[in-house]
């Protein structure tokens, strides 16, 4: 967090692109309070001075009124971009600088839409993970995710566990059903996020999964060379499932090395985004430090497809087995524009391309990948705006896992934190 976060409140940080909007910098605490013997004097950069209007030098010494201890500081903020605003107080011939503060204003389709937080695969005791679903998705509350779905190893079951270990408590966090499907005979993981079935439960018995697939198979016509028949046609009709129960499905880690090579084969991966039969791409997969490579060919592979002319949707995945041990659970996640984080929203929103992966490793700086424009807003929504957002998220992500452990007091403080980050937003995004 920027030290001017701690101590100035300013908004709103998002505004509407080439348009005129008035900025409010609210000192928090003594030390930076307004002064009556000084003046402020405030400094305007647009970071990528796009300069279709003529006129940027008479415009960077922005009007600043003082209105009950906060100033005001009315802007043109032309296009989509970042703005530098510096605030100096001056006192006669000495001039102290008192902050720098940011603003992004964003396009109309921009405009409208919230960025939400979210993972959507990760594992419980249920499977392979260490901790008990609704542990798990309380954990999620406390790194600032706001939305989530488990997604254990062949089992739809315990996400909704999760869901069902907060109903009728009044929390912020979406919890999704999920599950990490496996179909027998097939090498493709594959996430089924939100849908209202398990694909899982239609592999039994083996024998119709089996023979459905082999139906499939039968209307594929010819495949490349090295393309398994039948694990091609069990990922189409697995995802054809997914679609069906109304989940997004999303193709996972297709550069997972395992076993001395990759898995899938490389000839059933290219076929995968030859034909597009998922609705996402994991393009960032939850590896650990060692394997990160993995994560790089999936960025490599994203940017060739995508030069190729490939729509490709996407999300980023901690893919965690784990909440406590630092590593991969925060790691990975999803920044998803929507208007809501209703789950139809999130859905239409990521195929509709609205959604970047951020890998986000331990001492690091976070990155951000997926379309140009939305990267770009996702580092100053990073730097910006989501460390207030995780402070507030804290606290119910403690008092989640409270109630999770039978505390009977932490439903009602749950309930009365409630709404802040809608509170929170609509302060800060103003487009
Ligand atoms: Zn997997
Ligand atoms: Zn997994």
């Amino acid at each position: 967090m920027r030290p001017e976060h701690r101590t100035f409140s300013v908004y709103p940080v998002v505004v509407r692109g080439d348009a005129e909007t008035e900025i409010t910098v609210r000192p928090l605490y003594d030390h930076v309070a307004l002064r009556d013997d000084a003046e402020y004097e405030v400094t305007y950069y647009p970071c990528e001075e796009f300069s279709q209007r003529s006129g940027w030098p008479e415009r960077n010494r922005p009007v600043v009124k003082r209105i009950n201890g906060a100033l005001r500081v009315r802007q043109y903020f032309e296009g989509e971009q970042e703005h530098v605003l510096h605030l100096d107080a001056v006192q006669g011939d000495n001039r102290r600088r008192m902050g720098e503060f940011r603003v992004y204003s964003v396009g109309p389709d921009l405009g409208g839409r919230i960025p939400w937080k979210g993972d959507v695969h990760m594992h419980s005791s249920r499977s392979d993970g260490r901790e008990a679903p609704a542990y798990v998705a309380a954990a999620c509350r406390g790194i600032g995710l706001d939305f989530m779905a488990l997604t254990d190893h062949g089992q739809y079951e315990p996400s909704l566990e999760a869901i069902r270990a907060f109903e009728g408590v009044k929390c912020d966090l979406r919890m999704y059903p999920g599950e990490e499907v496996h179909p027998p005979g097939n090498p493709v993981h594959m996430v089924n996020f939100g849908g209202r079935f398990s694909v899982n439960a239609l592999f039994a018995p083996e024998s119709s999964y089996r023979s459905a697939v082999e139906d499939r198979a039968a209307g594929l016509g010819q495949l490349p060379g090295g393309v398994d028949r039948f694990q091609y046609a069990s990922t189409v009709w697995s995802f054809e499932r997914i679609r069906e129960a109304g989940g997004l499905g999303i193709f996972c880690h297709p550069y997972w090395f395992t076993n001395h090579r990759y898995a899938p084969s490389g000839a059933l991966t290219s076929h995968i985004f030859d034909t597009q039969p998922y609705d996402a791409y994991e393009i960032i997969g939850g590896y650990h430090l060692f394997e990160v490579a993995s994560n790089t060919l999936q960025v490599a592979r994203y940017h060739e497809e995508r030069a190729r002319g490939r729509r490709i949707p996407i999300v980023g995945v901690s893919d965690a087995h784990g909440c406590e041990r630092g590593e991969l659970f925060g790691w990975y996640y999803t920044i998803v524009f929507a208007p809501t984080y209703d789950l139809s929203d999130l859905t239409d929103a990521i195929r509709g391309l609205w959604s970047v992966a951020v890998e986000a490793l331990p001492g690091q700086e976070p990155r951000a990948f997926g379309p140009f424009r939305l990267v770009k807003y996702a580092l100053f929504l990073m730097r910006e705006v989501f460390p207030l957002h995780d402070e507030l998220c804290v606290e119910e992500g403690r008092l989640m896992r409270a109630h999770a452990a039978g505390h009977c007091e932490a439903a009602d403080r749950l309930g009365q934190l409630a709404g802040r980050i809608a509170g929170l937003y609509a302060l800060l995004i103003g487009a």
